[in-house]
């Protein structure tokens, strides 16, 4: 817990830095920056009296830099985009074995094609499915068949702070969200993902789910969450090793790990650098075997340090759809063996690992 006068500079940094984003020119108010500011406002409120009160010394400033120097060209359109969702309050809310809000009947046909007509201009959607008064959006992935491999292997999420680094659009803090944790962060440096995790959390305002736009390198040394969880992002990381201390510093001590990446069959001595690309992916780093990945845990300190499933990414699980119309897994196999990328290394295979810290 911070002190008071922690909690008092916190405050003072954010509510400084939104008088000044407010009263920057009416180009702010066009371009919708308060209110974006109001998404993050809500979470240092939320945490000012939490195990995650610490945040509040550094987190307010970088967003408000982020705020100033986001680059995205189409930033100022997605927050007008997301201005123009209806005011629909969903019927019921189911995120337990999907993530649902509201029926069709809770809808207006009308109103119903006009969300389809907003969401849709924030495609690709990659990660989902997301299920809205009767609309799916059918996501480039089946994240729930990840969340399928990785829920039964985990410490009840009940009553815990949850951390989600690299989210995504956020479905699975959602889900996390449907196992009663008491607070689930998740932390993602792309706008876009965070404009559709805002465009659900439109029709479900639940304050204890929040997504900052804010990268690993960027998180203090929090050691409060309860469970973080880090899927599909290891792989992407320049330093793996750094990151599993970056990892292991936002968790409260016997808190748990929830590690998921792509790995290569092998032993402790095997670990996979492809060249430019891998999967036609061009950030691709370290591709570990899960003994190899399980001896760089220990080093870093984690404890009981279990592989608790392996499976190969089936074209099922990551292909093309409506709401992301682009190239997908089938396009990056090798055409003649689906055992290889198109590069011709071993294709996708991922691990869930899970470790005491
Ligand atoms: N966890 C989700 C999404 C994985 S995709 C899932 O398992 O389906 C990898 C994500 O890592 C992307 O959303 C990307 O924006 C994010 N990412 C990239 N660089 C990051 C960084 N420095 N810190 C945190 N997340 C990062």
């Amino acid at each position: 817990m911070v002190s008071f006068i922690g909690i008092g500079i916190g405050i003072g940094i954010f509510s400084s830095s939104y008088k000044l984003e407010a009263s920057n020119s009416q180009l702010l108010l066009i371009s919708g920056g308060p209110l974006a500011v109001n998404w993050f406002n809500d979470f240092y409120k939320h945490i000012a009296d939490s195990p995650l009160s610490h945040w509040l010394e550094v987190l307010p400033a970088q967003i408000a830099s982020w705020q100033k120097e986001q680059q995205h060209g189409d930033f100022t359109k997605w927050i007008k985009l997301l201005s123009k969702l209806p005011e629909i309050t969903p019927s019921s809310i189911n995120l337990q074995n999907k993530v649902e809000f509201g029926h069709a009947s809770d809808i207006s046909e009308y109103a119903q094609k006009q969300v389809v007509g907003l969401l849709k201009q924030f495609m690709p959607w990659r990660k989902g499915p997301f299920h809205l008064f009767g609309i799916h959006i059918d996501t480039e992935w089946r994240s729930d068949w990840k969340w399928d491999r990785v829920q039964p292997h985990i410490q009840p999420l009940k009553n815990r702070y949850v951390l989600d680094v690299g989210c995504g659009s956020g479905y699975h803090m959602w889900r996390m969200l449907g196992e009663e944790a008491k607070m689930v962060v998740g932390a993602d440096p792309s706008q876009l993902f965070l404009m559709q995790f805002q465009a659900m959390k439109h029709f479900n305002t639940d304050s204890r789910i929040h997504l900052l736009p804010v990268g690993v390198e960027q998180l203090p040394e929090l050691k409060a969450f309860d469970t973080v969880f880090s899927m599909g992002v290891l792989y992407h990381r320049r330093s793996p090793i750094d990151f599993l201390y970056q990892l292991k510093n936002q968790l409260r001590k016997g808190g748990e790990l929830v590690l998921e990446t792509l790995v290569v069959e092998g032993n402790e001595t095997t670990v996979l650098m492809p060249g430019e690309r891998y999967a036609q992916m061009r950030n691709v780093w370290y591709l570990p075997s899960t003994a190899a990945l399980t001896l760089w845990m220990q080093r870093v300190g984690f404890k009981n340090i279990r592989v608790v499933d392996v499976a190969p990414t089936s074209l099922e699980e990551q292909r093309a759809t409506q709401w992301m119309d682009g190239q997908s897994l089938s396009d990056f196999l090798d055409p003649n063996d689906q055992s290889k990328t198109i590069e011709g290394y071993p294709a996708p295979l991922r691990a869930v690992l899970v470790a005491e810290c």
